[in-house]
């Protein structure tokens, strides 16, 4: 018996299992994944930036997360000893009709209180030589990572390494959930087509 039950092993359901187990201290959380291991899917097969929001409208959610998590995201590799690096961003202009939407990206960026600089082409050319452009900007808070790493790291995801602490956490692979039925009682069965008991669950 769990007190939250997380469907998916990608960055979301580990990011919500940490999350939960930050807030409600001495709850038993149960990650469930269908495959061999975690982030095989989306969360393992991406660009692997950590992004600085500047495309989102300002104000939006979208854009107060992906700021957010920007910094998130580089706290939590550093405390990890996760391999990253804020190794900035380069948004060029290659053609006269491109220079309007570089404008209002430039001024979205002050708008989100990014450290952008407008850059001239031979400026482009210094961070990247084989770039031929009219304008640029940089974006210094974006990074780059492998979210597979970052996933792995939940695997030892345990009370004792105050990841999580003092939660319960237990993540079980290959476990595909099949069907969730909600009970009376207010408790729901979750039923999974295979189920191999890692970490002793039960
Ligand atoms: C081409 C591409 C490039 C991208 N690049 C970036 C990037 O550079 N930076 C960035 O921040 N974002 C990027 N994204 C977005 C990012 O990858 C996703 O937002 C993120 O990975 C979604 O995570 P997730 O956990 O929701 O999904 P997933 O990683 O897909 O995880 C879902 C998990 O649920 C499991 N699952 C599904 N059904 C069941 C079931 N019935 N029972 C048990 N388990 C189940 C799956 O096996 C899977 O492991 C990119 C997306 C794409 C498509």
């Amino acid at each position: 018996m769990h007190d939250y039950v997380i469907i998916g092993g990608g960055i979301v359901g580990l990011a919500t299992a940490m999350a939960v187990g930050n807030k409600y201290s001495g709850a038993s959380i149960l990650v469930l994944e269908k495959e061999q291991d975690l982030a095989q899917h989306q969360s393992g097969r991406n660009s692997g930036v950590i992004h600085s929001g500047i495309y989102y409208k300002p104000g939006s959610l979208k854009a107060r997360f992906a700021r957010e998590g920007n910094r998130s995201m580089v706290e939590f590799c550093r405390e990890h000893g996760i391999k990253h690096e804020v190794c900035g961003k380069v948004i060029v202009a290659t053609k006269p009709s491109e220079l309007p939407l570089l404008d209002s990206l430039f001024q979205r960026g002050l708008d989100h209180r990014l450290a952008v600089a407008r850059l001239g082409p031979e400026q482009v050319r210094e961070i990247e030589p084989h770039v031929r452009c009219l304008a640029g900007i940089k974006v210094p808070s974006t990074g780059i990572v492998n979210y597979r790493e970052v996933s792995a790291i939940t695997e030892s995801l345990r009370p004792d390494l105050l990841l999580i602490a003092p939660a319960c956490l237990a993540i079980a692979w290959p476990a595909l959930v099949a069907s969730i039925r909600v009970q009376k009682s207010s408790r729901s069965v979750v039923s999974t087509t295979s189920w191999y008991p890692k970490n002793g669950i039960s």
